[in-house]
């Protein structure tokens, strides 16, 4: 099994890196939407954002903000950011080593990220509702958000 980004970690293949610690690893993407488009991954491979460690999870958004906060301070130009992580093949995950996105933004780049709205009506609260209890009785953490 040939993963990039392994080989990335491994310095198998190139990269321009931002910063690296025990745990994960930050890049520049090779294909940015803009300039700054950053990418931090989790040195163990793992394809699926739901088997990372919470420590894992924790720390690829604590490094991802401290590169934003970088990138904010450098003449980059950056307006706001995109953080994404795309889950799955069908989410447009294209390598399957989950990483987490920071893609810089300003006016008039060019860029739409977002979906499309469904139809309100459909979702009446007490829709709402059901399905917020389809995912709430799922959760089991150390701690339960009270609701
Ligand atoms: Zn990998």
């Amino acid at each position: 099994m040939t993963c990039i980004f392994c080989q990335i970690i491994k310095r198998e293949q190139p990269a321009s890196f931002i910063y690296e610690d025990d745990l994960v690893v930050a890049f520049l993407d090779v294909y940015p939407i803009n300039e700054g488009h950053v990418l931090i991954t989790t040195k163990r491979h793992e394809e699926k954002f739901c088997n990372l460690t919470e420590n894992e999870v924790s720390h690829l958004f604590k490094v991802g903000q401290k590169i934003l906060k970088a990138i904010h301070v450098s003449d980059i130009k950056c307006e706001g950011a995109n953080l994404f992580l795309s889950d799955g093949p069908i989410a447009g995950q294209e390598v399957m080593h989950s990483h987490l996105h920071i893609a810089p933004r300003f006016e008039g780049d060019g860029h739409e990220v977002g979906f499309s709205h469904s139809d309100s009506e459909l979702y009446t609260r007490n829709h709402l509702d059901t399905i917020a209890n389809k995912i709430k009785k799922h959760i089991f953490c150390a701690v339960r958000a009270q609701y």
